[in-house]
């Protein structure tokens, strides 16, 4: 089987097992994913969707969280961990969407990567669902599973797992793959115990594990 194959096959085994796979951060509009995704480093989505819920409560609209005081920003975010980066590039980037965007998240990829805190893995993420355009996500639980079923062989810098998969992968399936990949990554193929490849519905195709 080659790679295009094996990526196909395991694109439609993903998508009957986790049908409904979507992002894990909870957002309405497309301004709190940017801010999430900043949040989300290094820290569960769980907790950035509860640690939000507090920073809305009091800075409902760009407008708002642009002028708010970095330190109290700080202040809320902490529970997710490297409060004050994460508090100085939220606050840099509300104002730069003010000021430049309209209060609105530009729609290309490269202004996208110019905004403070954004990275190739943030731009993908609101590139494929805010504006459901073509998106390679490559997060912890993507570059792991990726490796370990054979999509890729020994690659784990994230911009050379992505353009790989560029390769591979329909780009119209690219964003909710890498979604189901962490769906999957929790569950079955996990990182910290053994994966549990004895339930898992790629087994017999699996590089690592499999056949
Ligand atoms: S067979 Fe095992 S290693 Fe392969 S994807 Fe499934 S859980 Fe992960």
């Amino acid at each position: 089987m080659t790679k295009e194959e094996l990526a196909l096959e395991v694109i439609e085994r993903l998508k009957k097992e986790y049908p409904e796979a979507g992002c894990t951060l909870d957002y309405d509009e497309a301004w709190k994913l940017l801010v999430s995704v900043r949040l989300a480093a290094q820290c569960t989505d769980a907790r950035v969707n509860v640690v939000v819920e507090d920073l809305y409560a009091k800075y409902p609209d760009v407008d708002a969280l642009a002028a708010a005081d970095v330190d109290d920003i700080e202040e809320i975010v902490r529970p997710c961990g490297l409060g004050k980066s994460k508090a100085r590039d939220i606050s840099a980037c509300m104002r730069i969407l003010k000021e430049k965007y309209d209060g609105k998240v530009p729609r290309t990829f490269d202004e996208l990567l110019k905004l403070p805190g954004v990275g190739r893995k943030s731009a993908n993420l609101i590139m494929g669902d805010v504006f459901g355009q073509p998106a390679i996500v490559t997060d912890t639980h993507c570059i792991r599973l990726v490796n370990r079923i054979g999509l890729v062989d020994s690659i784990k810098e994230p911009k050379k797992v992505e353009m790989a998969l560029w390769k591979i992968i329909p780009p119209q399936e690219g964003s909710d793959f890498c979604h189901r990949l962490v769906f999957h990554g929790r569950d079955v193929c996990t990182a910290r115990t053994k994966p549990y490849c004895d339930k898992c519905c790629l087994a017999d195709i699996c590089g690592k594990y499999g056949v």
